[in-house]
C-alpha cells in the first residue's frame, strides 16, 4: 500500500513540477518576447509617424517657398505655373499649389481637375473658415483636413497666411496653400506593407470643431492589445498613430507551448512511473514464474493434484512432526483395477478424463489437511496426518474405495472403475520414506492379489514375500545360466480311442537347495521379471529337441502343447521367432501346439487374436488353457481363432459333488463343439470324472489318472496299460 502510494505520488509531483516549469517557461519566454515585440513595434511606429512628419513638413515647406515669392514681388508674383511646377516636382508629394489672395483661390497649380476650386472664398467657407481664421491671426501655417474633397479623394491642405508690407504696416494678402492627397502622404510610410503582415493602424486626429478622435486612415480590422500610440506633430495640432501587432499569433504559440510542455509532462511522468514500478513489476514477473514452476515441479499438469516429489517432502515434514508429538500417519497407494482395459477400448482421452474424476473424488473424500498425490499412470498416494488410531486410516480408504467405485458418466457412457489400496503406517511400520512407500506399494499389490477393489493394510508377511520374491529372481537368474530347468511331459489321451495322443509339455527347475520346484513357486516371479521370455524359448526349442530326438529313433513323433506367458504375447515378434526356431531345428511346426490361459487372451482380446492368427498361418494349432476361470463370454470365444480349449482342472475336480459343475462342463463342452473347438479336459484323477467327460463329449483327457508328468525318456517309452476306460468295473 505505501509503496503504491510512493509509486503514485513521485509522478504526480515531477508532472506537475514539469508542467508547472512548462507553463512557466512558455509565460516568460512569451513576456520577454512580447518585450521584444513591443520595442520592435515601437520602432515600427515612430518610423511611420516620423516617415509622415517629414513628408508633412516637406510638402508644407512648399507653402513657405511660394510666400516668400509673393513677398518679393509684393504680391504680383509671375510665373506661379511654372515655379509651382518645379517645387512639386523638387519636394515631392504635393497634389496641387494653390494662391488665394484675399482668400478666395484664384490660381491653382495643376488646375486639370480642379478647376471648380477656382473663387471659391475660403474665409467666408464653413468647413474652412475656422482655420484660415486661426492662421490669419497666428500668422503661421495652418492644417485642415484630412476631409474629402469635391474632386474626390481624401486630402489635406497646410495654409500659409502671406502679409506684405505697405506703409510700413502688414497687411494679410492671401492664402498660399499646398494640397496633399493622404494617399500620397501615407506612400512614404511602410504602412501598406505591415498591414499585409497582419499589422493594424489607425491615424486619427481630434477634430477641431467636434474635438472627438476621428480615425480618417486605418488597416482593414481592429486594433489588437497593447497598442503603440505615437503622436505626430502637424501645423495646428496632432495626429495619432495607433498600431498593434498581429497577436492571434502569439497567443497559438503560447498555446502551443502549453500543449507541448504538458505532453513533456505526461510523457515523462509516465516514464518516471514506469521506471519505479519496474522492480515491482519484474517482482510481481518473478513471483509469477516462480510459482508456475512450483506448480510445475510440484503438481501434477492432469489432475492439478500434488505430485510424488511434492508428497515425499511433505513426508518427510510429517514424519518429523511425528517426533514431537504422539499420533500416527497413514500412507495410502492406490491403484486404478483393469485401468489399461479403458484406456485401451475408450481411448486416452477418456482415460485421462477418468483419472480427473477419480482425482477429484479421493480428494473430496480426505479431510482438509490430509494430501493426495498423482504417482503417475493411474497410481495415487495419500497421507493422512494426525490420526488416533490406525482403524482411522482403513475407514479413509475404504470411504475412497467406495467412492471411486461409484459409476462415472464419460462419453455418454456409464464407466464403473475400481481400485486397490494399500496402506502402511508411521511411525508404526517404518519412519523411512523409501520404506514407507515400498511397504504402502507391497499392500497395495496385496489388494491386487486379494481379487482388486479393496483395501490391505501392510503387514511383515508381505515384506517377507517381497524379499523372497527378490531372492527367488535372483536364483532364477543364475538358473537359466546353470541350466537347472528341466522339463516334464503329461500325456493327452484321445477321449475315443484312450490312445495317447499328445503330451503338454510343463516346466521344472532343480533348486540347488530345496529341490524339485514347480512352477506355482517361481513362475509368478519369471513373469514380473521378464525371466520367463528367454526360459520360453528355451522350452520351444527342448521341446523341438525332443519331438526331433523321437524322430531320430524312428517312432511316430507326437504333438506337444506348451504353455506360453502373458509376456510373450505382447512381443510382436513372437510369431517370428518361433518359426525361427521351427527352422533351425527342423521341426514341423503343426507337432507343437500353444496354450494360452484364458486370462491372459482376456487382457487384450484383440492382441491375442492377432497373434493367433499370425501362429496359425505358420501352421501351429492353438489351445485356450484353464478355460472356465477367465471371464470370456460365449461371443468372446466365438470371436477366437483358437482349436481348442482346456477346460479347468477346478470344473474337473468336483466333477462328481457339484451339479453346477457338471452343467457348466457339459455347456462349455457342447458350446465349444458347436464353434468347431475342440474340448480337453485337464486334472482327471478319477475313473469317475474320466466317464463324465467323456459322457459330456470331451474329445482328450491329462491328468494324474492317466500319468503324472513325466522325463522326456519315460514319455517316449510310454505306453497305457491299464484299461482306464472300464468304468462298469471300477
Ligand atoms: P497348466 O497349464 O494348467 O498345467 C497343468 C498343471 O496341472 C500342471 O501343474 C500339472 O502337473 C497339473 N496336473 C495335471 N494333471 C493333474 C491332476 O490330475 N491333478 C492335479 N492336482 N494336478 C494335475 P504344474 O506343472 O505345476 O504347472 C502349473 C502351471 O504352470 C501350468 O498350468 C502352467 O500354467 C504353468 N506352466 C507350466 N509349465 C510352463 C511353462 O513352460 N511356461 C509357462 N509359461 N507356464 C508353465
Ligand atoms: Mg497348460
Ligand atoms: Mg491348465
Amino acid at each position: 500500500m505505501t509503496f503504491f502510494k510512493t509509486s503514485i505520488l513521485f509522478p504526480l509531483l515531477s508532472f506537475i513540477a514539469l508542467f508547472a516549469i512548462g507553463v512557466y517557461g512558455v509565460h516568460s519566454f512569451g513576456s520577454v518576447e512580447q518585450k521584444e515585440q513591443r520595442l520592435l513595434l515601437d520602432e515600427i511606429v515612430n518610423a511611420q509617424a516620423s516617415a509622415i512628419e517629414r513628408r508633412l513638413t516637406r510638402s508644407l515647406s512648399s507653402t513657405y517657398i511660394l510666400a516668400q515669392e509673393i513677398r518679393r514681388s509684393n504680391g504680383n508674383f509671375q510665373g506661379f505655373d511654372k515655379y509651382a511646377d518645379e517645387v512639386i516636382l523638387t519636394l515631392g508629394g504635393i497634389s496641387n499649389l494653390q494662391l488665394a489672395p484675399n482668400g478666395i483661390i484664384e490660381r491653382i497649380y495643376p488646375l486639370p481637375g480642379n478647376e471648380k476650386a477656382i473663387g471659391h472664398n475660403i474665409l467666408s467657407d464653413d468647413a474652412r473658415r475656422k482655420e484660415a481664421h486661426l492662421a490669419i491671426q497666428t500668422r503661421s501655417l495652418m492644417l485642415a483636413g484630412p476631409f474629402d474633397l469635391i474632386q474626390g479623394g481624401t486630402a489635406i491642405i497646410g495654409r500659409n497666411p502671406v502679409f506684405l508690407k505697405k506703409n510700413g504696416q502688414d497687411y494679410f494678402w492671401g492664402f498660399v496653400s499646398a494640397l496633399i492627397f493622404l494617399e500620397d502622404l501615407l506612400a512614404v510610410t511602410e504602412l501598406d506593407q505591415l498591414r499585409g503582415n497582419g499589422y493594424e493602424f489607425h491615424l486619427s486626429r481630434l477634430h477641431p470643431d467636434t474635438s472627438e478622435v476621428e480615425i480618417f486612415s486605418r488597416s482593414g480590422g481592429n486594433l489588437g492589445a497593447h497598442p503603440v500610440t505615437r503622436r505626430i506633430n502637424v501645423p495646428n495640432g496632432s495626429w495619432i498613430l495607433r498600431m498593434s501587432r498581429p497577436h492571434v499569433l502569439q497567443s497559438y504559440y503560447k498555446a502551443l507551448g502549453i500543449i507541448i510542455s504538458l505532453v513533456i509532462a505526461i510523457i515523462f511522468s509516465l516514464l518516471l512511473n514506469r521506471i519505479i514500478r519496474e522492480p515491482e513489476r519484474l517482482r510481481v514477473v518473478v513471483k509469477k514464474k516462480t510459482e508456475a514452476l512450483e506448480q510445475l515441479a510440484f503438481h501434477d499438469d492432469l489432475t492439478g493434484l500434488a505430485n510424488r516429489r511434492f508428497l515425499s517432502g511433505q513426508l518427510i515434514q510429517a514424519i518429523r512432526n511425528l517426533k514431537r508429538h504422539e499420533g500416527h500417519i497413514a500412507i495410502l497407494y492406490l491403484d486404478l483395477d483393469d485401468f489399461k482395459r479403458i484406456n485401451d477400448s475408450m481411448g486416452h482421452e477418456t482415460g485421462d478424463r477418468l483419472l480427473q474424476q477419480v482425482a477429484q473424488r479421493i480428494n473430496n473424500t480426505i479431510r482438509d489437511n490430509d494430501i493426495v498425490a498423482r504417482m503417475g499412470g493411474d497410481e495415487f498416494a495419500v497421507i493422512l496426518l494426525d490420526l488416533n488410531t490406525p482403524d482411522e486410516a482403513r475407514i479413509i480408504a475404504e470411504k475412497i474405495i467406495e467412492n471411486v467405485r461409484r459409476p462415472m458418466h464419460l462419453d455418454q457412457r456409464e464407466i464403473v472403475i475400481s481400485a486397490s489400496v494399500g496402506a502402511t503406517l508411521a511411525p508404526d511400520d517404518s519412519q523411512s520414506i523409501v520404506a514407507l512407500f515400498r511397504n504402502a506399494d507391497l499392500a497395495m499389490f496385496d489388494s491386487k492379489r486379494a481379487g482388486k477393489n479393496q483395501f490391505s493394510f501392510f503387514n511383515i508377511k508381505m515384506q517377507q514375500n517381497a524379499t523372497r520374491k527378490l531372492l527367488l529372481e535372483e536364483q532364477l537368474r543364475q538358473a537359466i545360466d546353470k541350466e537347472e530347468f528341466y522339463l516334464a511331459y503329461q500325456p493327452i489321451i484321445s477321449l475315443n480311442s484312450y490312445q495317447v495322443e499328445k503330451f503338454e509339455v510343463l516346466l521344472r527347475w532343480r533348486h540347488p537347495q530345496k529341490g524339485e520346484q514347480y512352477p506355482g513357486s517361481f513362475i509368478e516371479v519369471a513373469e514380473s521379471t521378464g525371466l520367463i521370455i528367454p526360459i520360453s524359448y528355451w522350452v520351444i526349442t527342448s521341446v523341438c529337441h525332443f519331438i526331433d530326438d523321437q524322430q531320430q529313433a524312428g517312432q511316430k513323433a507326437k504333438p506337444v502343447t506348451i504353455n506360453i506367458s502373458a509376456r510373450q504375447l505382447k512381443d510382436e515378434r513372437f510369431a517370428e521367432r518361433v518359426e525361427e526356431i521351427f527352422t533351425i531345428t527342423g521341426i514341423d511346426p503343426r507337432l507343437v501346439e500353444l496354450e494360452i490361459t484364458e486370462s491372459m487372451l482376456m487382457e487384450d482380446i484383440d492382441l491375442a487374436i492377432k497373434l493367433i492368427n499370425s501362429l496359425k498361418r505358420i501352421g501351429m494349432r492353438i489351445l485356450i488353457d484353464d478355460f472356465g476361470t477367465g471371464y470370456s463370454s460365449l461371443a468372446q470365444l466365438k470371436k477366437l481363432p483358437v482349436n481348442a480349449l482346456k477346460i479347468d482342472r477346478s470344473f474337473v475336480k468336483d466333477l462328481e459333488k457339484d451339479i453346477s459343475d457338471r452343467q457348466i462342463v457339459e455347456a462349455i463342452t457342447a458350446m465349444a463343439h458347436k464353434l468347431g473347438i475342440e474340448v480337453v479336459a485337464e486334472g482327471i484323477e478319477t475313473k469317475n470324472q474320466l466317464h463324465i467327460l467323456k459322457e459330456f463329449g470331451s474329445d482328450y483327457g491329462q491328468g494324474f489318472l492317466i500319468s503324472k508328468p513325466m522325463s522326456a525318456n519315460d514319455a517316449c517309452k510310454f505306453n497305457l496299460f491299464t484299461n482306464i476306460g472300464n468304468s462298469e468295473q471300477e
